[in-house]
């Protein structure tokens, strides 16, 4: 089978897993966005997929990004970045039309992005990211924390606060998984029950490939998915989650 025969397949099986879930417990089906995770897959795949009305990408490298950015113009599309980011990509990440980062994890890069939105007071969409499992090989603040930084992140004038994310935990999908998702949920009713003034999250970025039902039940808005659609990748996913992870491989 062709390339593009296999991606708008697994387009088709995932469409059908999606909307089994919400039918399941009754949620409508437009309730959950799905974000085609696009790490390492090539623009012409890309724009298969997006030519079948699916227009959220999300990359997690802005390396990946710019590469792509040309090719992907002309089709219609919207981009969030998933991945770790650090202060001196901050320049370039705002040089190609991102309209929401989900993966904020801590003031000091808010700031960095902000301080470089204020001259051309553009605004920005971004979600916290919040490490529900508790493994140290992933980013994101503690849950508890999560509260505190949504507070100071109100405070910057350019960005908008617009929910949570979180990666849910690796390996076995089981009700340990469901349990990260729930308290991503629970902490941001805690977030919305403090009346932020000008914060209403009401975004959970959740779910995957392997675990993207149980996102949804657990009220998943943003599901982010690449292998399902892609196939599977050739670097092992720390590389892209944790930069100090032994043997990453490091091409910027
Ligand atoms: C790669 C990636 C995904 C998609 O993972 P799959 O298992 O391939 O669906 C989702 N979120 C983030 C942050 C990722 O890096």
């Amino acid at each position: 089978m062709n390339t593009g025969n296999t991606v708008l397949n697994n387009l088709r099986q995932l469409q059908d897993r999606i909307s089994r879930t919400c039918e399941r417990i009754g949620r409508p089906v437009d309730e959950v966005r799905l974000l085609l995770a696009t790490k390492t897959v090539s623009p012409e795949k890309i724009r298969i997929a997006l030519e079948t009305g699916h227009t959220l990408i999300g990359e997690n490298k802005i390396q990946e990004l710019r590469d792509k950015f040309e090719e992907l113009l002309s089709l219609p599309h919207e981009n969030h970045f998933i991945g770790h980011l650090q202060s001196n990509k901050v320049k370039d990440l705002l040089k190609y039309d991102v309209s929401c980062i989900h993966s904020i994890d801590n003031f000091s890069i808010a700031e960095t992005i902000n301080n470089r939105l204020l001259p051309s007071g553009k605004t920005m969409d971004i979600l916290v990211q919040v490490n529900t499992s508790g493994e140290t090989s992933k980013f994101g603040i503690a849950p508890g924390l999560a509260p505190s930084l949504v507070e100071r992140l109100s405070t910057l004038s350019q960005l908008r606060v617009k929910g949570l994310m979180t990666i849910g935990l690796f390996g076995n999908i089981d009700e340990k998984t469901r349990q990260n998702f729930q308290l991503l949920r629970q902490t941001r009713d805690t977030i919305n029950a403090l009346s932020i003034p000008g914060v209403v999250l009401t975004e959970l970025s959740m779910g995957m490939s392997g675990d993207l039902e149980i996102a949804i039940e657990e009220g998943a808005t943003i599901i982010r998915v690449g292998t399902a659609i892609f196939g599977e990748r050739q670097y092992p996913d720390s590389y892209y989650w944790n930069e100090n992870t032994p043997g990453n491989i490091t091409t910027e």
